[in-house]
């Protein structure tokens, strides 16, 4: 069984101090997962502000690295991929999604800019048509065509429409991991389902991996196959998406549900969205229950 992303005791210091005393602090602390490449999956990471989400999925784009453990891709470890060709080649396979897409969009460029230009870089394509037919393509998948989105400035789309737009544009290259850094919380709520649902068309027809990091619990139990639950860069609890959330064992995942599902918003939480979208959640994989649900030690401190 090939793997096609190995996260492997992965851990990232920081220094802090000045005055009053120095030291390191672990943003990501000894993180391990793999994703396995027969088996497109969408792999979630939970946790509140600061708990090393960030950190982690830019170690796993290459565009940091980490201080101890290694990341392979493909058997490749990130570390070893030097010169332009091998970053090409990288970026091909694992494309970003940001949380907030009027950040990735430059206000006084045109958003089909983006799309050509993607096209041209890692689509091979170089005549009008062919690049526009790439635009297109990719459009379709995530519910938009170029004739909705040719000619357009960032403002004049909504925020769903721009996320799209964005996620259109990273499907372009045809990559086999997408690593969505909070994709939905800059979208209006009525539209985050659509959204997510959109990753999970992606996994099924495209067979493209995608590691969704979110604080939103109830997106993550809706469309999630396995989960991890960090705090304070540590993993402190994974497994498959429906057992950790229905059944949370580590204090912190406990509080983290109970904080998000409370007596007042329990009905209108899962219950309720799954209502809105006139679908239930998903039926828990049998293949998900094949990986394993672990544990950390609650910490004492
Ligand atoms: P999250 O995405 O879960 O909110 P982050 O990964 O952004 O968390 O941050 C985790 C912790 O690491 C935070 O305390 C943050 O302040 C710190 N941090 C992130 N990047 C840096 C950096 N470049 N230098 C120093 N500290 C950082
Ligand atoms: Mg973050």
């Amino acid at each position: 069984m090939s793997d096609l992303l190995i996260v492997d005791s992965v851990t990232k210091s920081y220094a802090f101090g000045g005055l009053f005393g120095r030291g390191t602090f672990k943003a990501v602390d000894n993180v391990s997962f793999t994703l396995e490449a027969a088996r497109p999956e969408i792999f979630t990471i939970v946790g509140e502000s600061g708990s090393g989400k960030t950190t982690l999925a830019r170690m796993i784009l290459n565009l940091i690295a980490p201080t101890s453990g290694t990341i392979r891709f493909r058997g490749t470890d990130l570390n070893a991929i030097r010169g332009s060709r091998a970053r090409m080649d990288f970026m091909r396979h694992v494309q970003p999604i940001f949380q907030n897409p009027f950040e990735v969009f430059n206000p006084l460029k045109k958003v089909d800019h983006y799309l050509f230009m993607t096209a041209r870089r890692f689509a091979g394509a170089s005549k009008t048509a062919e690049v526009e037919a790439h635009a297109d393509a990719a459009l379709q998948k995530v519910g938009l065509s170029l004739a909705e989105v040719k000619g357009r400035f960032p403002h004049e789309l909504s925020g769903g429409q721009l996320q799209r737009t964005a996620i259109a544009r990273a499907l372009i290259p045809g990559p086999s991991l997408l690593v969505a850094d909070e994709p939905v919380s800059m979208v209006d709520a009525s539209l985050r389902m659509s959204i997510v649902n959109l990753f999970r068309t992606l996994r099924d027809d495209l067979r493209v991996s995608i590691i969704y990091i979110t604080h939103d619990l109830a997106t993550a139990y809706y469309i999630s196959d396995r989960i991890i639950i960090m705090q304070k860069g540590v993993v402190v609890e994974s497994g498959p998406a429906r057992q950790v959330l229905d059944n949370p064992q580590h204090p912190y995942s406990i509080l983290l549900k109970e904080s998000v599902l409370s007596p007042e918003t329990i009905g209108e939480g899962i219950l309720g969205l799954a209502r809105h979208t006139g679908e239930g959640p998903p039926e828990a994989s049998a293949e998900g229950g094949a990986a394993t649900r672990t544990l950390a030690q609650p910490r004492s401190s």
